[in-house]
């Protein structure tokens, strides 16, 4: 692994940080505050073609490799994890799949609009009976023998950017009955857009972190779309969701890694500036043992993070490397935060300070797109051969 940023990687990570600088950390603890990002991000992101990495330039996308994917979601994570975390779902995990799984019409449909940040996407998998058990998913798809449509009946649960996204993808069981079928063989993917008649989408309040993100429940009643709108091969649509979470824990642990340098950004600036005992704190040997803890986590899952880039970019498997990226990274910025806040004393404990959203916002990234044991039972999968779900 060549641990040198090339030309475009270094420029492309400068860009990022300029705007995270500017566009998003002053606003950040008033859209935390206000339960919003401004929607006006989507389509900033979308102009400097951050919402089009990875995606060849015939569709909008900005190509680019997956380090400066990496890159770009580390800076955005530094800067606010709600606004990672849009990017994190619309290109990480819709667009992305629409490219690599989509027939021409969905690509020429879709990815030109999502690149741009004229239109968002929200993917879901989630739903009120069924989390890390996804694959036993129960939202119904039955195919209208007339029109051949498809007709959607269920509800999705913790739908992020459910309630701003122009299509949503969504997994439905369409194998009936049948014993076959049953399970993750029965699950079809589907592009539904989201002014489609009988589909409801309610905003989720109170959120411990992420607050600025609009995370919903949706509701499907009957819900009709064209078999157009499948994507991939019918009964094949579990495999479209584990492909896109597999590179989607790349991007939560990079949303970590700078999350975790934010974190360590405002201890050192307060370490350094907050007296006690007549000098500094950071001259107490305590507080300095408090800064190189995290140092050295932050080095460790920025490490990890970017060998599944490189492993990806290389097409090498990387799906376990991606679990231990995301089990280490987002246990580390858990830590990272509360430890930052240690520094900060009583001052942390005041929203006043940035570290207390983060985290708040740290929470979050050890229980979604697979819990920590879900990361760890992957793991031991891959080296015994024993699944143990
Ligand atoms: C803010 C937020 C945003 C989200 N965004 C999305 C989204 O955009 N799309 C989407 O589809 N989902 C989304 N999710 C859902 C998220 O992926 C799930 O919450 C997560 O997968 C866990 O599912 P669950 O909450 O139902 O917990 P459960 O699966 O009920 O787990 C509860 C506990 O049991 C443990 N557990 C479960 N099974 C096992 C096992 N076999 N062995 C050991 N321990 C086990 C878990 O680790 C956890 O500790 C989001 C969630 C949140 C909070």
């Amino acid at each position: 692994m060549n641990l040198e940023l090339n030309e475009e990687q270094a420029a492309v990570r400068e860009l990022a940080a300029g705007f995270v600088n500017r566009e998003i950390v002053p606003h950040a603890a008033a859209w935390d505050r206000a339960e919003q990002v401004d929607r006006g991000i989507v389509k900033k992101l979308g102009a400097l073609g951050f919402l089009g990495l990875t995606i060849p330039e015939e569709y909008g996308g900005s190509g680019g490799d997956y380090l400066s994917y990496v890159l770009v979601t580390e800076e955005l994570g530094r800067g606010d994890s709600s606004v990672r975390g849009l990017m994190s779902v619309s290109l990480g995990l819709v667009t992305k799949s629409i490219n690599a799984y989509g027939s021409e019409e969905q690509k020429r449909r879709w990815l030109p609009r999502l690149c741009a940040g004229e239109a968002l996407g929200c993917f879901a998998l989630t739903e009120p009976g069924t989390g890390s058990d996804a694959g036993n998913l129960s939202t119904r798809a039955v195919r209208d023998g007339e029109s051949g449509d498809w007709v959607l009946n269920g509800a999705k649960m913790f739908i992020t950017n459910g309630t701003w996204a122009e299509v949503a993808l969504v997994f439905a069981r369409t194998g009936g009955d049948d014993p076959a079928q049953a399970g993750h063989r029965g699950v079809s993917a589907f592009l539904v857009p989201t002014d489609t008649p009988g589909l409801t989408r309610t905003t989720i309040h109170g959120k411990l972190g992420l607050r600025g993100q609009p995370t919903a429940e949706l509701a499907f009643e009957d819900v009709r779309v064209p078999h157009s709108a499948m994507l991939g091969e019918e009964g094949k649509g579990f495999a479209v969701a584990m492909a896109a979470l597999a590179k989607g824990r790349m991007s939560v642990a990079a949303g970590c890694v700078g999350l975790i340098q934010a974190s360590l950004d405002a201890a050192v600036a307060y370490a350094t500036q907050r007296e006690q005992f007549g000098k500094p704190i950071a001259a107490h040997q305590l507080v300095q043992e408090m800064l190189a803890d995290i140092k050295v986590e932050l080095d460790a899952a920025r490490l990890l993070t970017w060998r599944v880039a490189d492993l990806i970019e290389r097409g090498l498997p990387f799906r376990a490397e991606g679990s231990v990226a995301k089990l280490y990274a987002s246990e580390a910025a858990v830590k990272a935060a509360n430890t930052a806040l240690q520094v900060y004393g009583g001052y942390g404990f005041v929203d006043e300070y940035p570290v207390g959203k983060f985290v708040r916002d740290a929470r979050v990234m050890t229980l979604y797109e697979g819990t920590s044991q879900i990361q760890k039972l992957l793991i031991g999968r891959e080296l015994t051969g024993i699944n143990a779900f």
